[in-house]
């Protein structure tokens, strides 16, 4: 193939032209325009004797991807200086001390971030866990690296074709999974759309190729029902003075394909196909009540549907998205999306957090600036593993927002689906931590919750709460879940170390040297793989020492042997748990209540009956003392971990589950002392247990376990002389 060189070198001068031009958010002074020149010319130089893969030389792609920062996501000199030069340290003679000397530090810094990320996107697919990571890290840094690496991403999926099918599906592949959701979360709209569509494209497509022709097909159609549909709102808004624009936007061919794969229906069953979209020019003060005008103009024409209405004007979402949707009725009877916005809304949702920057000029710190901060925060205190760390992120990635308030009408974004607990690590780690329940809007509600856009809520704390395992079950911010686990883990190792010394001490009893046991073969039998867990067990008594039968000594060495000789077993047993005096009374200990193995304190001697609880002792396994015991308090305040519940339960009597519903006068406490009478007081097994208030009235329902009518009625009439409580009266269920 001849190649014209001269012919070639105007192409490349034409398309750096197109790239100066198109860079509108950049200072046009000579000093700018001289540095943008010099990253061109250093670029080009670097890149001299290399082709991409169509043939083209290699130059082109740099400024395609500069382009794409000047013009689609708007940003200014210093990122297409860096998008000029951003694979030149990478792939050529170039050094980053190189790039500091002649641009400066910035540019240097910015380079490094993305020839680091090249490094690992590079890499083997199944490292995509770690990329993300190391993307979010950077992304921490400074955010242009992003956003540079995002218009590197769409020019390469722009140019796919031209490389090996199997690259073609991994970077296809890594883009859905990566690069889409992150556009997303930057609300670069038009891009997460384009990359979407690429990657189906690539991954799929025939299907790509299909839903495109329907799309052709159905167009005219669409069209005549759009004008239809637009006629008389454009009359009314030109009426009152309005200038706009008014267009049918159809749905990405992703997005479509996604809901056809998601309800598996076929394409003429899609029906949201498209949303009319209203852009008003309106001045920055008259925005609001603009948009609200529209759309009070558009429900006088057709019935809205309230459920579906959207107000991100007041209440942006985290990305920087502005607008007003509304679903309402055509006279064909098909439901219609309707976005109203002004053009700066416009702009930020097509090109994301650079346009509002543009409009913002660094004035106050925006929805972004917060968003950032949040990611930096949780990355920097993350030291879970970067699976669970991408799990959860995407999560918060792909999920749809709420809105709820503080007590002081503060206004905090949650993904939906987000409980109060949520909400409570969101304000502080510690309030997270400490949670024992919420108010949302003046009502008491478990800390599952779901929480809905608009809620008010109240975090009621304690300082002897601790995180609980099956919080982990109804939490769905990334903070929260790695706070709750990383607490979790300080609280078993905390346990497990006490496990290691009960079984230190019990060798020691039995004369055993430590260093001559083999912790694997231990392990292997009580069928644990960590130590952790197995320390853990011991602490917590599900691996009961006096198992320690199965194995015996030989020269001064554990070893689990194959028979048990009667001396052994005598040996090694531990001494049998103290029987309780009164013969119909038995000691349960734990959530569940279980009977396990327990020794009862000197220092208090509780007898059947006692309000007690149970103490996890190095030495001696369960201790129970009593609730009024001297050491409680030290105890309970020092090593609230190291308690767990026990009481006393008749041995032969089976409770029976029975329902009441008490009404009463709602303030502050009243549910705490319910359940304080509840389950402290009385020792009865709560079940289950639900309160509501409105107009100030209280009514709860709560499912208890207990022995018999005696202990009920017992019950019912403690419950009646809690204040403000009315009535309480028994239920079937
Ligand atoms: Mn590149």
């Amino acid at each position: 193939m001849q190649i014209d060189l001269e012919k070639e070198k105007q192409e490349i001068e034409a398309a750096f032209e197109g790239l100066v031009k198109s860079a509108v958010h950049a200072k046009k002074d000579a000093a700018t325009k001289k540095r943008i020149r010099k990253a061109f010319d250093v670029a080009h130089e670097a890149h001299k004797d290399v082709r991409r893969k169509s043939g083209e030389p290699y130059i082109f792609h740099p400024i395609a991807v500069a382009r794409i920062c000047a013009e689609e996501i708007g940003l200014g000199a210093t990122s297409i200086i860096c998008a000029l030069l951003h694979d030149t340290v990478e792939d050529t003679e170039l050094t980053i001390e190189d790039v500091k000397s002649l641009f400066g530090e910035k540019e240097a810094k910015i380079i490094e971030g993305l020839t680091k990320i090249s490094g690992v996107v590079d890499a083997n697919i199944s490292l995509q866990a770690e990329n993300f990571k190391k993307i979010l890290l950077t992304l921490a840094d400074d955010v242009r690296v992003i956003l540079i690496k995002l218009a590197d991403r769409l020019h390469n999926m722009r140019t796919i074709g031209s490389m090996r099918r199997d690259k073609q599906l991994k970077i296809a592949s890594e883009t859905l999974f990566l690069y889409a959701p992150l556009a997303h979360r930057l609300g670069l709209h038009s891009i997460k759309s384009e990359l979407e569509d690429l990657s189906l494209k690539c991954q799929e497509p025939e299907v790509f190729e299909e839903i495109q022709s329907k799309l052709k097909k159905t167009q005219e159609v669409r069209t005549r029902f759009i004008n239809h549909f637009s006629a008389p709102l454009k009359k009314a808004l030109e009426a009152k003075g309005f200038k706009f624009e008014m267009k049918g936007r159809p749905k990405s061919i992703y997005s479509i394909w996604k809901k056809m794969s998601n309800k598996s229906i076929p394409f003429e069953e899609v029906y949201d196909l498209f949303a009319v979209r209203i852009i008003i020019d309106s001045e920055a003060e008259n925005e609001k009540s603009d948009c609200w005008q529209v759309y009070s103009i558009v429900t006088d024409f057709y019935q809205p549907n309230i459920e579906r209405l959207r107000d991100w004007i007041s209440a942006p979402k985290a990305n920087g998205y502005e607008s007003l949707h509304t679903t309402v009725m055509s006279p064909t009877g098909k439901w219609v999306e309707v976005q109203i916005r002004t053009k700066r809304m416009d702009e930020i949702a097509e090109k994301g957090f650079a346009a509002h920057w543009k409009y913002k000029e660094g004035s106050e710190e925006s929805q972004f600036d917060k968003w950032i901060n949040q990611i930096r925060e949780l990355i920097e205190n993350n030291d879970a593993n970067a699976l669970d760390l991408v799990d959860d992120f995407k999560l918060d990635l792909f999920s749809d927002e709420i809105y709820v308030f503080t007590p002081e009408g503060e206004m905090k974004n949650l993904p939906s689906g987000a409980s109060a607990l949520d909400f409570a690590f969101s304000i502080h780690t510690e309030i997270g931590e400490q949670c024992i329940g919420a108010k949302v809007n003046n009502k008491l509600v478990p800390l599952s919750t779901p929480l809905k856009s608009g809620d008010q809520l109240e975090i009621l704390t304690s300082k002897n709460q601790r995180p609980k395992e099956d919080w982990l079950n109804f939490v769905k911010t990334h903070k929260a879940k790695s706070k709750i686990k990383s607490s979790l883990k300080e609280e078993k190792k905390e346990i497990a170390l006490i496990g290691k010394a009960m079984l230190d001490k019990e060798f020691k009893r039995l004369g055993i040297k430590r260093e001559n046991i083999s912790l694997n073969e231990l392990k292997k039998h009580f069928k644990e793989t960590s130590d952790i867990d197995f320390y853990y067990g011991i602490a917590k008594n599900t691996i009961q020492l006096n198992h320690l039968r199965d194995f015996e000594v030989k020269n001064g060495t554990l070893k689990l042997k194959r028979t048990f000789p009667n001396r052994l077993k005598t040996y090694f047993e531990r001494k049998k748990p103290v029987k309780s005096e009164r013969k119909d009374e038995i000691l349960v200990i734990g959530d569940n209540m279980e009977k396990i193995d327990y020794s009862l304190a000197n220092c208090c001697n509780p007898i059947p009956g006692d309000e007690v609880f149970g103490f996890i002792t190095v030495a001696e396994g369960i201790k129970i003392h009593k609730t009024t015991c001297p050491n409680s308090v030290q105890l309970m305040s020092n090593y609230a971990y190291r308690v767990i519940k026990a009481r006393w339960i008749e041995k032969e009597k089976v409770d029976f589950l029975t329902g009441l519903k008490i009404i009463g006068i709602d303030n502050v406490g009243i549910v705490n002392n319910i359940t304080q009478i509840v389950s402290n007081e009385l020792h009865v097994n709560m079940r289950s247990i639900k309160f509501e208030s409105y107009d100030g009235i209280f009514e709860g329902t709560i499912m208890v376990f207990v022995q018999n009518t005696i202990h009920l009625n017992n019950l019912i009439s403690n419950l009646k002389k809690v204040e403000g409580v009315k009535k309480v009266e028994r239920i079937d269920s």
